[in-house]
């Protein structure tokens, strides 16, 4: 099996210091969206001009360079072990070249390992096998801030009026937009599950934020709910950084999940303009950066 560690190593620093095309391109234009001379369109403009300047220069896009959260989908064969080695070696290596800031502080004792290090849950890596010969490595570094803005709600939720079906989703989806108040650096993309039990939830907003900007649920009743609070949030005034303005949510993405009759919860992961995620794959010899 190859050592992909260098490789995993480049994909950090890309995620670091770069956000995916599509991210980029939708804070262009939210820019247009915003009146001149307005301090929305200033934060934007500025935002937009420290991503070229992280690009220039190889640095973190942010000094929060995030949790980092590895998605491994691996063709059969390929050693787990192995594979988790190398990412944290590679993790280790992007900590020493200041691609990442050290973030990993043990939560009991408070000490920073100063490597990006933790126990087994940091960085966080979730492995899949799939029925393809390519490896397919994908990165998201979330944000602390946004984390903290970030929510989980049980339906119904009587201090929202949400009721257990999509209208009391909206309701606390919005909630969640209303209560950041552009905390957590907006403008941001929202996250949002709807089912499962309270930690497969939570793990499943995060992991529907891999896809790409403008790409909808495949279920038409989510698609348009997805557009829907899009609208909605950006409604509300709120604004880049909370500065008042058009532009406070870029996107929307939700996935539906099974759960017990007993349970109905809706996490509302949020992400801010900060989107970092990048994608590595491995085909043959060739090696593809997304
Ligand atoms: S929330 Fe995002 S943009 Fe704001 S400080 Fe954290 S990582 Fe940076």
């Amino acid at each position: 099996m190859k050592d992909l560690t260098n490789e995993i190593l480049e994909l950090i620093r890309r995620t670091s210091s770069s956000l995916p095309p599509d991210v980029e391109k939708r804070l262009r234009e939210s820019i247009e969206k915003e009146a001149p001379g307005s301090t929305a369109r200033g934060a934007l403009e500025t935002i937009v001009k420290n991503i070229e300047l992280s690009r220039a220069k190889s640095t973190p896009i942010c000094q929060d360079t995030g949790t980092p959260i590895f998605y491994v989908h691996y063709p059969l064969g390929w050693s787990t072990i192995k594979l988790k080695a190398q990412i944290r070696a590679a993790m280790e290596d992007a900590t020493k070249k200041n691609y990442m800031r050290p973030n990993a502080v043990d939560a009991v004792y408070d000490n920073n390992t100063g490597n990006n290090l933790g126990g087994d849950d940091f960085p966080y890596i979730h492995f899949e096998e799939i029925e393809s010969d390519d490896l397919v490595i994908e990165l998201m570094l979330k944000g602390g801030g946004c984390e903290n803005v970030s929510r989980q709600y049980s339906l119904p939720d009587n201090n929202v009026g949400a009721g257990r079906d999509l209208a009391g989703v909206r309701k606390v989806v919005l909630d969640a937009v209303q209560k950041a108040q552009g905390q957590g650096c907006a403008p941001g993309i929202l996250g949002v599950a709807i089912g499962g039990d309270r930690g497969s939830s939570y793990i499943k907003s995060k992991e529907v934020m891999f896809s790409e900007m403008g790409t909808r649920n495949d279920d038409p009743k989510l698609a348009e709910l997805e557009e829907q609070l899009t609208k909605e949030s950006n409604e509300m005034g709120i604004g880049p950084m909370g500065f008042g303005g058009k532009t406070t949510v870029l996107d929307t993405k939700i996935t539906g999940l099974s759960r017990l009759p007993a349970s109905y919860f809706v996490s509302v992961s949020y992400t801010c303009w900060a989107y970092r995620r990048r994608k590595l794959t491995i085909k043959g010899e060739e090696v593809i950066y997304d």
